[in-house]
């Protein structure tokens, strides 16, 4: 078996489900040390330097220069937890070798297959190594794919001397997918120049375009009498709640927008009253001046409303949460042009779609590590038919060893 899918295997097989209720502390769960103690010995055996799990569960190991060249530091960073929505308990994953192009049934649960009918992707995949769930569990790609490809780049690296590199940082760190786990990430103290996030999915995937994101808390405050005494008194705070909610354009809502178009989704609401309403939108849009306007306009929607009924009538808190990380990779962009170039050199070709979400790196690349996203293999992430392409892996590895050797010759 391939190195890299017994490291894979071992790692997959350790529950790291975090937890996005657990919002005061990181790690949002124990089991994450698991694995992370796991790699801190396995990043000691592979004779890296610098290494330290830190007691919030972020591990990051240094590979020193072994060339005097004055080159950039290149770091590589994968997350360690899965995803909450699915359980990561007893992952017990299936070996498809040389892939038909058929069915496969996950054996953990009668009945249950992963079919191209549902995931045409698949029939890309003919001929190939897929992992698989047995439908009892994700499978934990997302992001233990993106570990092994990190590591065996390194494990190559160490057992080839004569590969000449610049100096290579390494992260693996916890509550990705609740997403509250980067911001206790010490950029600073971590020094590397540019970043990859290898957590991206189908092969030549290569992301650095998100939403810009905002959070906006709408309240309409009502007044209550009795109805039958309401006349020129009553204000109903969910009718005027509707109301505001009917000047936000109906075209720019989630269902039915893709791209690069952005959206105001209405994401929850609270049992509503005579009194008081709340409720929260998302706010998102790849594009700077766009996003801006949308801000501009629920303002203005509120500033409408108050001024119709009395002020004070719809109270806004808005809160700015991420921004597009192109903004930030525009100065650096050899950052994303030399991995282009690597997967090209490698006969794989780029793919860029623009996220329509975040990502740590979208936060890494703000707080000043410029920090694209690369492929690690992995499909379908977050549930049971989780799989996981192995030549894919395989190749995110060479992509990670073709970075280092392009920078080496920038
Ligand atoms: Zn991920």
């Amino acid at each position: 078996m391939a190195e890299i899918l017994e490291r894979f295997l071992r790692y997959a097989k350790i529950n790291t489900r975090s937890d996005e209720e657990v919002t005061d502390r990181t790690p949002s769960t124990e089991v994450q040390w698991n694995l992370a103690r796991l790699l801190e010995g396995e990043l000691r055996d592979l004779g890296l330097k610098e290494i330290e799990l830190n007691e919030q569960c972020f591990l990051t190991a240094t590979l020193p220069a072994n060339t005097s060249k004055d080159l950039p530091v290149i770091a590589f960073l994968a997350h360690m937890d899965t995803s909450p929505d699915f359980n990561g308990e007893n992952v017990n994953p299936q070996i498809v070798e040389n892939y038909d192009g058929g069915e496969i049934p996950l054996k953990g649960k009668e009945g249950l297959v992963l079919s191209p009918k549902l995931f045409p992707d698949l029939l890309n995949y003919k001929g190939k190594t897929l992992v698989t769930t047995d439908g009892t569990s994700l499978l934990g790609a997302d992001d233990k794919a993106g570990i092994a490809a990190i590591m065996d780049a390194l494990a190559y690296m160490v057992s080839h001397p004569e590969f000449e590199h610049g100096t290579v940082k390494v992260a693996f760190t916890p509550d990705e997918e609740t997403s509250y786990g980067i911001e206790h990430f010490d950029v600073e103290k971590f020094s590397a120049d540019l970043a990859y996030t290898v957590d991206g999915g189908r092969e030549g995937e290569m992301e650095y375009e998100n939403f810009n994101a905002a959070r906006a808390v709408v309240t309409a405050h009502g007044k209550s009498v009795h109805p039958g005494d309401a006349k020129n008194v009553m204000v109903n705070a969910m009718l005027v709640f509707f109301e505001f909610n009917n000047l936000l354009p109906v075209e720019q809502r989630p269902q039915y927008t893709e791209g690069r178009e952005g959206f105001y989704h209405l994401m929850k609401m609270s049992e509503g009253s005579v009194e008081v309403v709340e409720g929260v939108y998302l706010l998102r849009d790849h594009d700077a001046d766009k996003f801006e306007r949308k801000i501009r306009m629920i303002e203005d929607a509120v500033a409408f409303m108050n001024q119709k009924y009395s002020e004070g009538t719809i109270t806004l808190k808005l809160e700015r949460q991420y921004r597009n990380m192109r903004e930030m990779l525009e100065p650096v962009f050899h950052v994303v042009e030399i991995a282009q170039q690597a997967m090209r050199e490698l006969g794989i070709i780029p793919i860029s779609n623009p996220i329509r979400g975040g990502t740590d790196g979208a936060r890494l690349s703000y707080k000043g590590l410029p920090t694209p996203n690369l492929f690690n293999g992995g499909h379908n992430f977050h549930g049971p038919y989780e799989y996981l392409v192995v030549e894919t892996m395989q190749n995110a590895s060479k992509v990670i060893l073709k970075i280092i050797e392009l920078y080496t010759k920038k």
